[in-house]
């Protein structure tokens, strides 16, 4: 079949940025999408609101220089994995 639609690759909060550029962000309802430039190497960041269930989409990559979102005050990092804290009573 010719490929008529190319497939998008979707990222979700706490997947690593493959590279920096701009993202296109697709929120779950509560929010139209918008875009917000990621640096590579970081994680994508959640939603305060919909948290997990936003959606990063590649939309360009950027070279040099990225400032890291800003705009999206609705998105907030990612947190730390793997450094589980044990609360001892
Ligand atoms: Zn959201």
């Amino acid at each position: 079949m010719p490929g008529a639609q190319v497939k998008e690759e979707q990222f979700r909060p706490g997947d690593k940025v493959p590279q920096s550029g701009i993202y296109r962000i697709e929120h779950d309802k509560h929010r139209m999408m918008h875009h917000a430039t990621l640096t590579g190497g970081t994680r994508f960041p959640r939603c305060k609101q919909c948290g997990d269930a936003v959606r990063f989409v590649s939309v360009r990559a950027s070279r040099g220089m990225v400032l890291p979102f800003r705009e999206t005050d609705i998105l907030e990092e990612y947190p730390p994995q793997g450094g589980l804290k044990v609360v001892a009573g």
